[in-house]
């Protein structure tokens, strides 16, 4: 069979090698005659997987010991509450920076639990779209916490850097964790759903510094409460069990890629030969300021929107799926997680080039 690449955005592709030996041992696990999804989440060998998971996590991120790791429901949205919930009575301020989509997703859900100044917004200039400068931006003083989102899955917006900023940093980290190394002691708290970098979907993790733990509004929900959750190794209520033991097995994985900064050379090299290729190209263009593009969301156009349908048909029969952008921004949307091998990348761009040559 020919090779399959998916370029969505999330449930995204998964190591190849992590869902062989899932399906290896879904019946079977380790000799147990039943499936790890059938134990209970109490059961010594499933804390014991949890456990693993937790460890080769922090190894990968390098975690400080004053952080807690937390395994939730609820997925990205579902932190879009927990973080307020959470954090914001602090002060009952906190700053949200828009960098795109899903920034102002979160603020609609912290409005409900205090107040939200938004700090700037991302601009266009000359067709491109950037990030607003740091010297733009309207920081309140007593802010709870200032959040934003490193990388805007849907408009192909990534920010280089962390923000300097006075109060604890809460990153959206959905579609770039595990993508780069990044220094975790500079941020409060970092959440990322899952269905990207890290496993199947449903599971969201949560990186909290302990100090901010302890301060959930009264209203919150126990199993959006950090104080109980991590009172309980996240086993509060019934963990996702499958998603939990897959995201570990992606963990082994990525250990075995040779980590995190292996794996964002590897990124590097995916991203730039797609917009090198983009770049060089009469027919493609991607509207992003060059220092704000997105290494694992690479959005771009056609010239002639009339032809997208034919570009996903086509597409799609040299195994080359979900490519449609969302239909906010339009075009095309070629995510790239760490999963993606760079022959994906390379398969796209052969496409490409002979779509726009007419050629396919
Ligand atoms: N934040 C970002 C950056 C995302 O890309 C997404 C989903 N694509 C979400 C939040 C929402 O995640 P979920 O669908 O798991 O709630």
């Amino acid at each position: 069979m020919k090779p399959v690449y998916n370029f969505c955005a999330g449930p995204a592709m998964l190591p190849v090698a992590v869902m062989k030996k899932a399906q290896q041992e879904f019946v079977n696990w380790q000799n147990h005659g039943m499936s790890i999804m059938e134990f209970s989440h109490r059961d010594k060998h499933f804390v014991d997987v949890a456990k693993t998971a937790e460890k080769n996590l922090r190894l990968l991120m390098n975690i400080p010991d004053n952080y807690k790791v937390l395994f939730c429901h609820g997925g990205g949205r579902g932190q879009f509450s927990a973080v307020p919930l959470n954090l914001i009575g602090l002060t009952g301020k906190a700053d949200y920076l828009i960098t795109g989509s899903w920034s102002d997703s979160a603020i609609s859900e912290a409005q409900k639990y205090g107040e939200v100044n938004v700090v700037a917004r991302s601009y266009k200039k000359n067709g491109l779209t950037g990030i607003a400068p740091r010297d733009s931006w309207n920081l309140s003083d007593d802010a709870s916490y200032f959040h934003y989102c490193p990388n805007e899955t849907v408009d192909g917006i990534e920010m280089p850097n962390e923000p300097q900023v006075s109060v604890p940093l809460v990153a959206d980290l959905s579609s770039n964790i595990l993508s780069k190394v990044i220094d975790v002691s500079k941020y409060g708290l970092i959440y990322a759903g899952a269905q990207k970098n890290i496993g199947p979907s449903g599971l969201s993790i949560v990186i909290v510094r302990d100090d901010l733990i302890g301060h959930a509004l009264d209203v919150t929900p126990s199993i959006f409460d950090y104080q109980k959750m991590s009172d309980h190794d996240s086993m509060y209520n019934t963990p996702p069990t499958f998603a939990w033991y897959l995201a570990g097995e992606v963990f082994k994985w990525l250990l075995d890629q040779g980590g995190v900064a292996a794996i964002e050379a590897k990124n590097k090299i995916k991203s730039d030969l797609l917009y090198n290729f983009i770049d060089n190209s009469d027919y493609y263009a991607n509207k992003v300021e060059p220092q704000y593009r997105s290494r694992m969301n690479v959005t771009f156009q056609l010239q002639d929107e009339v032809a997208n349908s034919d570009f996903l048909a086509q597409a799609e029969a040299q195994g080359l799926m979900a490519l449609k952008g969302h239909r906010s921004v339009g075009g095309m949307r070629a995510s790239i997680y760490n999963a993606m091998p760079v022959e994906g990348v390379q398969s796209l761009i052969d496409f490409m080039a002979k779509f726009a040559a007419r050629a396919v």
